[in-house]
C-alpha cells in the first residue's frame, strides 16, 4: 500500500485494513488502527507503520478508543475465541453478550468468527439457545412460554418462529413428538 491508499483508508475509517497498517498522529503521540472513529487528523500530521510494535518503538502510544494495542497482542484467532466464550457465557446467564469492546467492527468480527468457526456469532448464539430450548422441552414440564424466556428469546412468537425455522415444527409439536 502506498501512502495515498493508506490515507484514503484512514479518511474512510476502513476496517478492512485493520491489522494491515497503523497510523500515528504526531501532534497527539497516539497510534490508531485505520477503522478508528476519532476525528480524521490532518494529513501532514500522520505517519504510517506496518505494525503496532513499530509505532511503539517510534514513541507512540496505543489509542484507547480503537484499542490499537489489541491487534498487537491478540491475533484474530484469539479474538474469535474470546467472542465465542463471551457468547457461551452470556447464553448460559441468559444475557446479551457484550461484543462491542473486542476491538473489531461488527462486520469484521462476523468475518473473523466465520472464518474460524464456519458460522456467524449470531448463528452460534442461536444454536446454543436452540439446544437449551430443546433440552427444556424434552426434559422438563416447563410451559412453552417459560422455555422461551429461559432460552433467551424475547417473546413466545419469536421463539416459535425461530424454532420452526430450525427444527421444522413448533415447540409444542416437537415436545409432543419426542415424548410420545
Ligand atoms: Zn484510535
Amino acid at each position: 500500500m502506498n501512502e495515498q491508499e493508506m490515507w484514503e483508508a484512514v479518511q474512510h475509517s476502513d476496517a478492512d485494513y485493520d491489522g494491515i497498517f497503523f497510523y500515528a498522529v504526531k501532534t497527539t503521540g497516539i497510534f490508531c488502527r485505520p477503522s478508528c472513529r476519532s476525528k480524521v487528523p490532518k494529513k501532514e500530521n500522520i505517519c504510517y507503520f506496518h505494525s503496532a510494535k513499530e509505532a511503539r518503538n517510534a514513541g507512540f502510544r496505543p489509542c484507547k478508543r480503537c484499542r490499537s494495542d489489541l491487534l498487537e497482542y491478540q491475533p484474530m484467532r484469539e479474538i474469535a475465541t474470546e467472542v465465542k466464550q463471551r457468547i457461551y457465557a452470556a447464553v448460559k446467564e441468559n444475557s446479551q453478550p457484550v461484543l462491542e469492546n473486542v476491538g473489531l467492527t461488527t462486520r469484521r468480527l462476523t468475518d473473523v468468527f466465520k472464518q474460524e468457526y464456519g458460522i456467524t456469532p449470531k448463528e452460534y448464539m442461536d444454536s446454543l439457545r436452540l439446544h437449551a430450548a430443546e433440552k427444556m422441552l424434552t426434559q422438563t414440564d416447563k410451559k412453552i412460554i417459560d422455555v422461551a424466556y429461559e432460552a433467551g428469546f424475547s417473546s413466545l412468537s419469536a421463539f416459535n418462529r425461530f424454532f420452526k425455522k430450525y427444527v421444522g415444527k413448533t415447540p409444542s409439536e416437537y415436545r409432543k413428538e419426542v415424548s410420545s
